[in-house]
């Protein structure tokens, strides 16, 4: 068996990597001579590096294992399955039966008539779906102008052209070619930044109402769809106030456009419930799905579309599909995965229980001289850090550089968290315990600490 171990030094395998392996979002020269932190295993909340540093996982990876390090059971499902049946495709008229389970068990947990489910490798792909599926959803109900896309400033769904283009990244769409035609991106709602004087309540409004007079702009005649993630997680774990959904909820129930609820982080118990759309009381038309789904254990993805859609797409042919649509092994994994969390009632336990009790932890570090405001729903939260935190101010150096000192200190200190501009944000495995919780707060506290110390050594503490 050929089970690539650390069993190189690990300046060896930093070289190595540095010489062969580009990374994602990543300055790779400059990563290349500091050289990557390699990881060996892991095991609950915990990684293990090449130099066996233990590392409390604050981001399960890329928000993603919602269940924990190294449950045997998906490992053995997975191997049971290659044996039985690696791989066949659901092309040709064919299907199998960890698909069929896999979407049925879906179908079940949904919320609402949300039945049908395409399925793709990953979160971009199917939100690269989605682009195509609500655009030929309208030109079959004969109405092929309806085209544009609606999304947010500062959202993420995804990579690829497609999905990047919904995205509203500015760094990303100045990379080769984005947005794509027909897609426009309307304000976040996010008070802490941009809500100024307003009450978060009152800013939560205004930015739902900007759906409304973009539809106006637009051409209702030429508006396919809304899309939004429940809470922007990469955007920094960006919170809406409670008036922001129901408002968008009235806006799509109002005008014939679709709504896309990209539940790729909030999906699977992330926000304390089965479903972002649970927690906000969301009646999406369709739903992208990845990451949770499997607890990152294999790749797997999907939009998870109502009766009325997969009616009127089921009508015609539809020209799209991957590979790996479906793949059996990712199916019966993902479908062990909604087994354990259901199971072992670790929604529930993230709804009640550590959920409750690292908030209570998270947000009093608001108290703390060097934040501005905490944040937290679920299992998925934000810290501001500010150097005036009366006036929410931004520092004067370049978004990102206080961030990106913070992380360093936390990294140092085994805990991960990461940085979005200059908040730091966590999503730490649902199946954390109070023990863990605690010292994951004790180490965020250590490194706010040492970056207010950092900060203020070097005269950083400024305000834009
Ligand atoms: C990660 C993410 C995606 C993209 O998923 P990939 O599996 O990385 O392609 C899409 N939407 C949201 C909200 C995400 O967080």
């Amino acid at each position: 068996m050929t089970l690539i171990d650390n069993h190189l030094p690990t300046a060896e395998l930093q070289a190595l990597d540095a010489a062969h392996h580009i990374h994602p979002f990543t300055a790779n020269t400059a990563l290349g001579k500091k050289g990557t932190r390699v990881i060996t295993q892991a095991s609950g909340v915990y990684l293990t590096d090449s130099d066996g540093e233990r590392i409390l996982d604050g981001m399960s990876g890329l928000w993603c294992v919602n269940i924990g390090y190294g449950r045997k059971e998906l490992a053995d499902v997975a191997s049971a399955q290659m044996n039985q049946l690696p791989y066949y495709n659901t092309f040709f008229q064919t299907s199998h039966p960890p698909v069929i389970a896999l979407a049925a068990r879906l179908a079940e947990l949904m919320p609402g008539d949300l039945n049908h489910v395409f399925f793709a490798g990953s979160g971009s792909e199917a939100n690269d779906t989605n682009i195509r599926m609500v655009r030929h959803y309208w030109a079959l109900k004969g109405k092929p102008t309806k085209k544009t896309i609606i999304s947010r400033k500062n959202a993420y769904h995804g990579s690829s052209m497609g999905s990047a283009s919904l995205g509203g990244m500015q760094g990303m769409h100045a990379q080769g070619g984005m947005p794509i035609p027909d897609v426009t991106h309307i304000d976040q709602p996010h008070w802490y930044s941009e809500g100024g004087d307003m009450s978060p309540e009152e800013f939560g409004l205004h930015c739902a109402r900007k759906l409304e007079a973009e539809i106006d702009r637009l051409g209702e005649d030429n508006v396919a769809a809304f899309i939004a993630e429940p809470i922007q997680g990469a955007g920094a774990v960006i919170i809406p106030a409670e008036t922001y959904w129901p408002e968008i909820q009235r806006i799509c129930d109002e005008r014939e456009i679709l709504l896309i609820a990209d539940e790729v982080i909030c999906g699977f118990g992330r926000t304390g419930n089965w479903f972002g759309s649970d927690t906000f009381n969301i009646s999406p038309d369709i739903m992208t799905i990845a990451k949770g789904l499997s607890s990152g254990y294999l790749p797997i993805g999907g939009s998870v579309v109502t009766d009325e859609i997969a009616e009127v797409i089921g009508s015609d042919e539809f020209n799209h599909g991957y590979t790996y649509s479906g793949h059996p092994v990712a199916c019966a994994v993902a479908l062990e995965n909604l087994r354990i969390l259901e199971e072992e009632k670790i929604v529930d336990y993230a709804r009640d229980d550590i959920g409750p009790y690292l908030q209570k932890k998270w947000m009093a570090l608001a108290d703390h001289a060097l934040v501005g405001e905490a944040r937290m729903t679920g299992m998925m939260g934000a810290i501001e850090l500010s150097p005036d935190k009366v006036n929410r101010a931004a520092f004067a150096s370049d978004k990102g550089t206080v961030g990106f000192i913070a992380r360093e200190h936390s990294f140092g200190n085994n805990l991960i968290m990461r940085h979005v501009g200059d908040a730091m944000i966590i999503c730490p495995p649902l199946v954390l315990s109070h023990d863990e919780a605690d010292i994951l707060v004790d180490r965020a506290v250590k490194t706010l600490d040492q970056t207010h110390k950092y900060l203020k050594k070097n005269g950083m503490m400024v305000s834009a």
